[in-house]
C-alpha cells in the first residue's frame, strides 16, 4: 500500500495478486490520509473478494500507530478501524506489517509507482481535520510571503521564518527576551511615558537602544567578545529562535538586565 503527494495531486494505491488499484485524491488531502485511504480500499478488496488470510504491508509507521491507538478523533481512521473489525467478525485474518522501504518488495514498488501515476479521481468527501489543516497551511504561506517582503521591519531580521517561539527559560528571562526581540524595554520606553529625554548608555553616552546594548556599544566590545566570541554579528545571532546561551550573563555583566 502507498500514498503519495506531488505539487498538485495526491494519490493512493495498493497491489495484490498481480492487481493494482490506485486513485487520485483531492489536492487538499495530506499524505497521511492518502495512506489511510489506501488501507480502506485494500480492506474493501479483501471483503469483495472474500479473502480469508492477508497481510497489508506499508512503510508508514505513523499509519500503523494510528490504527493501533485506542483513542482517535480522525473520522477516516475510525471508519477504517470499524471496517477492519467488521471483517474480523466475519472470520477474516488480516495482519499489518511495517517495511523499511518499498525497495526490493515487488508489490510495494508497484504500488509506489502506481500511486504516482493514478488517474482515476476518487470522489470521497475530505475529512474536516484535513480541510482545516490545509486552510491553516495556506494562511501560513500567505502570511510568510507577506512577511518576506517586510525586510525593512526591524523585527524581520530577528524572525525571518514565522513559527512559534520556543520558551524554555524562566518567566523573568522569557519576559526580558520578548522585550529585547520587539525592541521595547522598560528603561528605553519609560521616557516616552514621562516625557523625559531619551536615556543614554552609561558606558559611552550614546542613545540607549537594544541594538546599541547588544551590537553597537564600543565601550563594552571586550566583554561582548568574551561572552559571544565575536564583536561583529546581527541581532538574530543573539535573539533568534535559539537565543545565545550567554545573553543574560552578558546583560547582567554590563549592568542593564534590571532595566529590561
Ligand atoms: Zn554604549
Amino acid at each position: 500500500m502507498d500514498g503519495s503527494k506531488s505539487l498538485n495531486h495526491v494519490r493512493c494505491s495498493f497491489f495484490t495478486n498481480g492487481h493494482i488499484v490506485s486513485y487520485k485524491l483531492h489536492s487538499l488531502t495530506p499524505v497521511f490520509s492518502s495512506e489511510i485511504t489506501a488501507v480502506y480500499f485494500a480492506l474493501k478488496y479483501i471483503d469483495v473478494h472474500d479473502i480469508r488470510k492477508s497481510i497489508l504491508y506499508t512503510i508508514s509507521m505513523s499509519l500503523l500507530e494510528s490504527l493501533r491507538s485506542s483513542s482517535t478523533r480522525n473520522s477516516l481512521i475510525k471508519e477504517v478501524k470499524d471496517f477492519y473489525r467488521h471483517l474480523l467478525s466475519k472470520g477474516a485474518r488480516i495482519l499489518f506489517s511495517w517495511v523499511l522501504s518499498h525497495v526490493g518488495i515487488t508489490g510495494n514498488e508497484l504500488a509506489d509507482k502506481s500511486a504516482k501515476s493514478a488517474t482515476e479521481f476518487l470522489t470521497r468527501p475530505i475529512v474536516y481535520a484535513d480541510v482545516r489543516s490545509a486552510v491553516n497551511q495556506w494562511c501560513h504561506c500567505q502570511w510568510q510571503e507577506k512577511w518576506n517582503m517586510e525586510t525593512n521591519n526591524k523585527l524581520h531580521v530577528i524572525k525571518p521564518v514565522l513559527s512559534h517561539w520556543v520558551t524554555k527559560l524562566n518567566r523573568r528571562c522569557d519576559v526580558a527576551l520578548t522585550r529585547l526581540r520587539i525592541g521595547h524595554t522598560r528603561r528605553e520606553h519609560k521616557y516616552l511615558l514621562l516625557a523625559e529625554s531619551p536615556p543614554t548608555c552609561s558606558h559611552c553616552g550614546d542613545i540607549l537602544t537594544v541594538k546599541h546594548i547588544l551590537t553597537d556599544c564600543v565601550a563594552v566590545n571586550r566583554r561582548r567578545l568574551r561572552y559571544f566570541r565575536s564583536s561583529s554579528f546581527d541581532l538574530s545571532f543573539l535573539l533568534g529562535q535559539i537565543p545565545h546561551f550567554n545573553l543574560f550573563m552578558y546583560l547582567k555583566d554590563i549592568g542593564v538586565f534590571r532595566d529590561i
